[in-house]
């Protein structure tokens, strides 16, 4: 016996503010559409679909309608915007058999797409990524006693065992049941037949088991336990913005942890946002000993089933916590209580593709609509936040909590630059004789060394010795990178990839081809030459692909099986090495170098960074940086120590300049693979160029990477001051603005990426 269909969302009490009007307005999941007029389901229609009461649709209700001749999902933001006869509006298909977003969220989706001029669709789609959490999840048959037992039956001794087991249990699938009474299948369907039990079809997905949140945690310092009271003492109370600013090994996530407990205690869900794609090992088995569970995680690398569920117990608040990536921030939660931003400053939090927005901004954003506090956690703040903190003198809006010491009264790394004009390594060699000498010294002692090189494979550049010709890409500005483990020459922009030979094409000569510079590979060749009793390993994504081999690589690190590391960025990121004692940076002047905004921030986080895995633990580190300008100030700030110094200078040049924070910036990158009707387009772009006080329009200019991926580019910069409204401006501008077919213009709101 059958009972009808129970599905959580016909359980769903509808929300206030059912749309009474003729026609919704719906944003559909195209990344080009707008928000789109539909006709109300009819009433049969109404009550047809999906088990949804038949009480009506109020904005967030998530629906399927006809567009451009299929059927697309989309949102109802609300009643129609009209200007359309309604019999020639389509009619909305169905509705989707799941909870209405609720207003918060409804009121992000907006702002998002207001902030970023991305069309609401595309934000749509960003929230509609799982098509299949929106259908009924598989199901599964329950089973409990009937109520009144069907007369004349015989309760065999097998029969009553499942009773029994019932009796204690209450529901259960047949193959539990079966296991649970030890009986055989056949027992089971011979009582549901003859009605001895009754069946209930439920979701086959288990809800994923709440956090713990009483188990015994560290005992945290005075220092810790100060921060924690006070951004435990805002959860609940509305919305706060907390800038966790404490030193690498500070504690910061045991700190925000009780933030954490907090929240989930209050019975509400929390959404911790990482840079990396995946987890670390670490930071998951942390928070499995803090938690008893594993988290439910939402990153790329998670498979499509594992989504469907976490998207859906997310939107039913039975996902009490999410760890993700910044896509993360699009989940659906019901009653999100708190939003922690963990390594603020990272770069990995603008999403430079499709919609181009800035995570760590939009999760304020939503903090902000959903009424609850967010936690910006880092070492090594972004100046945005330092200067939103009230650093630099503006009136804080975010609270500043500093945690100054290391845990265990670990000293910060003794920083030395290393001047390379003075003590060079000899030609062909990367390693000056310091660095050479420190590292001899921790091989001695049975200690690591970590040499970090942000670049990947073995030269970046190959030219020819003869007539100077260079190996560049055939469909980007750029120079292909030797790679020597794999045998290749990469384009590290678009992918291409070719064999190396050893003849010009150019000048037609044999043996001529030179490698130039130092990537990963060439230094740990240099270390082979130098240590060959050494064990090393170079941890760059070309030689630990998946996350899963990261992990490995960072155990094996950890369990004492390397001696040297020579990594890029990757080894850079909150790894904790407890016996590494120095940390050696190959090419401090690396990231200094070209017209980027924040190429001095960004350089200074990652060396604080990366100098910031020596000397965790009982043994003092050191770092050592090579350079060829010591006198640099980003590079004397970090020497001694002095990050607020370093952050008051750049904020300082940035206001000057009226650069970000103290003033705005967007880009209009337009591309083509026609490089005659780029320049069209950019022409009339540039002739239908607004005029305003406090806006500055720079360009049209090529950009500095000219041609990438096959298409040609060019871009503009609009710069205004704080108080300009630059999306309003750039609304107005673009709105009948229409690039030439094959021209697409992308718009970036506060760019990162210079390119
Ligand atoms: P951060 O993120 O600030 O660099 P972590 O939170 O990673 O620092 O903490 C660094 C290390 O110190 C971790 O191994 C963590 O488990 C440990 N730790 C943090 N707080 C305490 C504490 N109160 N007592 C003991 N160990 C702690
Ligand atoms: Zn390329």
């Amino acid at each position: 016996m059958l009972k009808s269909p129970q599905n959580r969302a016909d359980n769903i009490s509808q929300m206030p503010g059912i749309l009474t009007s003729e026609t919704v307005s719906v944003a559909v999941a195209v990344p080009i559409a707008g928000a789109y007029d539909y006709l109300q389901p009819t009433g049969t229609l109404q009550a047809a679909v999906a088990g949804q009461s038949a009480a009506g649709i109020s904005r967030g209700t998530i629906v399927t309608v006809p567009f451009g001749g299929r059927l697309v999902t989309g949102i109802v933001m609300g009643a129609g915007a009209g200007g359309v006869a309604p019999e020639k509006l389509k009619a909305i298909h169905a509705v989707a058999p799941v909870p209405t977003l609720n207003e918060a969220f409804i009121s992000f989706i907006d702002r998002v797409a207001a902030w970023t001029l991305a069309p609401i669709g595309a934000v749509a789609k960003m929230v509609l990524s799982q098509p299949q959490a929106l259908q009924r999840p598989p199901q599964t048959t329950l089973f409990t006693p009937a109520k009144v037992m069907p007369d004349g039956i015989r309760i065999t001794p097998a029969r009553q065992q499942v009773l029994d087991v019932l009796g204690d249990a209450g529901a259960m699938t047949a193959a539990e049941l079966a296991r649970m009474a030890n009986v055989g299948s056949g027992v089971i369907s011979a009582m549901a037949k003859a009605d001895m039990l009754t069946g209930m079809q439920v979701s086959a997905d288990r809800p994923p088991p709440p956090p713990q949140t009483d188990r015994p945690s560290l005992t945290l310092t005075d220092e810790q336990k100060a921060a924690a009271d006070i951004m435990v003492a805002a959860c609940g109370t509305g919305f706060h913005s907390f800038l966790l600013d404490g030193v690498t090994g500070s504690g910061k996530t045991e700190v925000y942890f009780e933030a954490v407990k907090a929240a989930l205690d209050a019975g509400q869900q929390v959404l911790i946002l990482l840079p990396e794609i995946a987890l670390s090992s670490g930071w998951r088995s942390r928070f499995e000993r803090r938690f008893g569970v594993a988290p439910v995680e939402w990153h790329s690398d998670i498979g499509n089933s594992q989504k469907r569920k976490a998207w859906r117990y997310v939107l039913s608040g039975e996902a009490k916590l999410v760890v993700g990536a910044r896509s993360a921030l699009f989940l659906p939660f019901a009653n999100l209580g708190l939003i922690i931003v963990d390594e603020e400053h990272e770069h990995a939090y603008k999403q430079e593709d499709q919609t181009i927005y800035q995570a760590r901004d939009m999760a304020v954003v939503r903090a902000h609509i959903q009424k609850c506090p967010i936690i910006l956690a880092s070492a090594t703040p972004s100046l945005e936040s330092w200067v939103n903190a009230g650093k630099t003198g503006e009136t804080p809006r975010y609270q500043h909590i500093g945690l100054p010491n290391r845990i265990k009264g670990a000293a910060l790394p003794a920083m030395t630059a290393i001047d390379l004009r003075q003590t060079p390594p000899e030609r062909g060699r990367w390693l000056a004789p310091p660095l050479v000498e420190a590292i001899a010294a921790r091989l001695a002692a049975g200690e690591q060394s970590l040499l970090f090189l942000n670049r990947r494979g073995y030269a970046p550049l190959t030219l020819c010795g003869s007539c100077g010709h260079k190996l560049v890409c055939p469909n980007c500005d750029s120079w292909m990178v030797a790679h020597k483990l794999s045998g290749q020459l990469r384009c590290h922009h678009c992918g291409h990839r070719t064999r190396p030979s050893n003849h010009c094409s150019a000048c037609g000569q044999d043996d001529t081809m030179q490698a130039c510079g130092p990537g990963v590979e060439r230094l740990a060749e240099e270390v082979l030459w130098r240590f060959p009793d050494a064990r090393f390993a170079v941890l760059s994504s070309d030689t630990v692909g998946t996350p899963k081999a990261a992990d490995a690589f960072i155990q094996s690190v950890i369990e004492g099986d390397v001696d040297i590391i020579i990594g890029t960025q990757m080894v850079a990121k909150g790894h904790h090495f407890p016996n590494l004692t120095l940390v050696g940076v190959v090419d401090a002047d690396l990231g200094l170098a070209g017209g980027d905004l924040r190429a001095a921030e960004r350089t200074f986080q990652m060396l604080s960074q990366v100098a910031g895995r020596a000397g965790r633990e009982s043994r003092p580190g050191e770092a050592m940086l090579q350079t060829l300008d010591p006198e640099n100030q980003v590079l004397t700030c970090l020497l001694e120590g002095q990050r607020d110094a370093f952050l008051a200078m750049e904020a300082h040049a940035r206001s000057l300049a009226g650069m970000p924070p103290f003033g705005q910036l967007a880009a209009l990158i337009l591309s083509s693979h026609d490089e005659k009707r780029l320049h069209a387009t950019l022409r009339r772009l540039d002739q239908s160029r607004p005029h305003f006080t406090g806006v500055d329009i720079f360009g049209p200019a090529i950009a500095p990477i000219g041609f990438l991926k096959g298409r040609h580019r060019g871009r503009l910069l609009i710069r205004t001051d704080r108080s300009v409204d630059i999306q309003g401006i750039l609304r107005d501008w673009l709105a009948n603005f229409k690039p030439d077919t094959g021209v697409k213009l992308q718009i970036d709101i506060d760019p990162y990426n210079f390119l």
